[in-house]
């Protein structure tokens, strides 16, 4: 498109960045091109390519239309120069890590972070002697106080899952200026609706697409969006690593996005109310939402964040045993692991997540027996409060 995107509204850009141009057919939409490899006309044809005279397809697993015009509208949405898919989320992040680090160096991560992200960090990078120091979330101190010589980068979520912690972007960044660190953070749970942290001078930024972007419960996708020349570089690890998103997934992906700002308004509205309704409930003992005051992150997340989402985390004045029979009494929401889907989803990490663990160490973490995460969906606000409100009933 002609016209500056970024002055456009969320909305208008989450239906044409990215697409507008014309195709065969005049086809409105962006077709799936299903093709693993890319022809030649000639040798000099070749030759201009691999001398950068001309751009074009090569090979697979080094780029698709239908993938290249997802990239481009994600990277558009999150204000950012350029946006390279994956296959996963978690391919997107150890990948990414994979890509960065160096053995040798030394990296820091938040206490709160995606269960596999950490599983990857403290064991898989362990091995390639990548030195990991864990610290709680939302902290920028307890950042600073674990940076050593060879720190090389900060990886943390926000906001966090499950309690929804979220850290001062504008500090973070002033952190590692100050000691030369690379920023990374996994903004799935805010969405770039939400949040857009390379305004606040993030490096890179990584999502899972499986949640809020693609938004319908149907495809697995990851995204890491940033400047042009990291990104580039994350390309060329991919054309190695081989973690492609493949065309279909990416159709999906573009379909989607084109609901993406008038699904977040719902799921936002969703995230708030639910969180309102279940503070003000005898039965309800904590709730974790960035967007109550009782939030620990509340002033932090109001200031930099358009919309606290459709996740909400509580802890029921209940045992392992009666939250169970709360969720099973639930009737809209699915139990399912994952988030940021139109179909609400309800889980109890103690069990989906931590079940293997002992109970004391899931304590240790505060994965307590009676903690629920309610992914909410984008179902009207009143019909999800009044099925919250008959399933509470099942604890007297
Ligand atoms: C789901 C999720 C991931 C992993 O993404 P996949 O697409 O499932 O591989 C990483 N981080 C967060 C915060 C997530 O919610």
């Amino acid at each position: 498109m002609a016209r500056d995107m970024l002055s456009l509204g969320a909305s208008t850009r989450a239906v044409h960045s990215g697409e507008r141009q014309r195709r065969l057919g005049d086809a409105v939409t962006v077709p799936v091109y299903q093709t693993s490899t890319y022809a030649f006309e000639s040798t000099q044809q070749l030759i201009d390519f691999k001398e950068g005279r001309i751009d074009k397809g090569e090979y697979g697993r080094y780029g698709n239309p239908t993938v290249r015009k997802a990239e481009q509208k994600i990277a558009e949405l999150d204000h950012a120069e350029d946006a390279v898919l994956w296959a996963s989320g978690m391919c997107a992040m150890t990948s990414l890590l994979l890509t960065i680090l160096q053995t040798g160096q030394h990296m820091i991560i938040t206490a709160d972070s995606y269960r596999r992200t950490q599983q990857f960090c403290s064991g898989m990078l362990r091995r390639f002697g990548i030195d990991v120091s864990v610290v709680p979330p939302g902290d920028p101190e307890a950042i600073e106080a674990a940076v050593c010589p060879n720190t090389r980068l900060i990886l943390t979520e926000s906001p966090t899952n499950p309690f929804l912690y979220v850290i001062d972007l504008e500090k973070l960044v002033e952190i590692a200026k100050r000691h030369r660190l690379r920023t990374v953070i996994d903004s799935t749970l805010a969405a770039p609706y939400n949040q857009n942290p390379l305004d606040f001078g993030i490096d890179l930024v990584m999502h899972s697409a499986t949640k809020y972007l693609a938004g319908h419960n149907d495809l697995l996708a990851g995204v890491v969006v940033g400047k042009a020349g990291m990104i580039d570089a994350l390309r060329e690890s991919q054309g190695i690593l081989g973690g492609i998103t493949d065309p279909n997934s990416a159709y999906l992906l573009l379909r989607g996005l084109k609901s993406f700002a008038l699904r977040m308004v719902q799921h936002n509205a969703n995230g708030a109310a639910l969180a309102a309704f279940l503070e003000s409930h005898p039965k309800v003992r904590r709730v974790y939402y960035p967007g109550l005051k009782s939030h620990p992150s509340h002033a932090v997340a109001k200031a930099q964040m358009r919309g606290f989402g459709g996740l909400v985390s509580f802890e029921l004045d209940a045992t392992m045993a009666e939250t169970g029979a709360f969720l099973d009494a639930l009737e809209l929401p699915y139990m399912a692991p994952s988030l940021g889907g139109v179909e609400s989803l309800v889980e109890q990490p103690a069990i989906v997540s931590y079940y293997e663990m002992a109970p004391e160490e899931r304590q240790k973490i505060g994965i307590s027996d009676s903690l629920v995460r309610y992914a909410a969906g984008i179902e009207d606000t009143d019909d999800l409060l009044a099925d919250i409100e008959q399933a509470l009933k099942v604890l007297g």
